[in-house]
């Protein structure tokens, strides 16, 4: 492809991601993305993050093989997500399961600085690499168990998992600040799960919001 194809296939995407946002809104309460996210989504070349056998459907709105038995989001759920937790100018963002970091580039245009767990170390390298050439200095990757969070920067404003959790993780509500989201598939491997909105209250209260069914791969650590 080139950059006029890659260009063209970019402003389907996003048209198909407002599309779905807006046919999903009966469930999750969202028609319309804000244009801030809907900007970003427009800036981070998905490309960069697929395999180069897979450059051709990077554009295509479904998640897609990266390695490694893991998987690239699908750019719709990414936008969700990122709304969900809407990550503020000044906010710090924990991330868990970088996977290719694209999802990570999305929060970093977006946040403070975002800090990022990945099990897996190849991936976690590769995108660390991928973010650095792409100039995103407010990132940091480190491979790790996320279901631990990341203790030394704690509390976050914001928290978001882009895998599969049977429970949410005890400590990553601990290392969230009062007033902060977690954003969160629950659910068990291999089958539907549901994402939720956890919000913790200036007193240390937290509500659960279901938003949508969504398939991930598992979250795999300690919990
Ligand atoms: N958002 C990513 C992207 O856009 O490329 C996709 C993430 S992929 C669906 C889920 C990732 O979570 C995988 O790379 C997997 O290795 C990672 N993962 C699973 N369990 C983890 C854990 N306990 N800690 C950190 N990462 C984990």
């Amino acid at each position: 492809m080139n950059s006029d194809e890659y260009q063209r296939a970019h402003q389907q995407l996003l048209e198909r991601v407002v599309a779905e946002t807006r046919e999903t809104g009966g469930a999750t309460g969202l028609y319309e993305l804000s244009e801030r996210v809907l900007q970003v989504m427009a800036t981070v070349p998905r490309h960069r993050f697929v395999l180069p056998e897979q450059h051709g459907w990077a554009y295509v709105d479904m998640p897609l093989p990266i390695g490694l038995g893991q998987t690239i989001s699908q750019p719709f759920i990414v936008a969700l997500m990122t709304e969900l937790l809407a990550p503020g100018p000044e906010d710090a963002v924990l991330e868990i399961g970088t996977g290719s970091g694209y999802q990570t580039a999305v929060l970093a245009r977006l946040a403070r600085q975002v800090y990022s767990l990945e099990r897996i170390p190849e991936l976690a390298e590769a995108a660390a690499q991928r973010l650095q050439e792409l100039g995103l200095a407010n990132v940091a990757v480190r491979a790790g168990d996320g279901c631990l969070g990341w203790e030394e920067q704690a509390p976050f404003d914001g928290i978001i998992v882009t895998a599969a959790a049977s429970d949410v993780p005890e400590a990553l509500v601990r290392q969230l600040k009062p007033g902060g989201r977690l954003v969160i598939p629950v659910g068990l491997p291999h089958q539907t799960q549901d994402l939720q909105v956890l919000e913790k209250d200036e007193q240390g209260q937290v509500q659960v919001r279901s938003v949508l069914p969504v398939v991930f791969v598992p979250l795999i650590g300690s919990f």
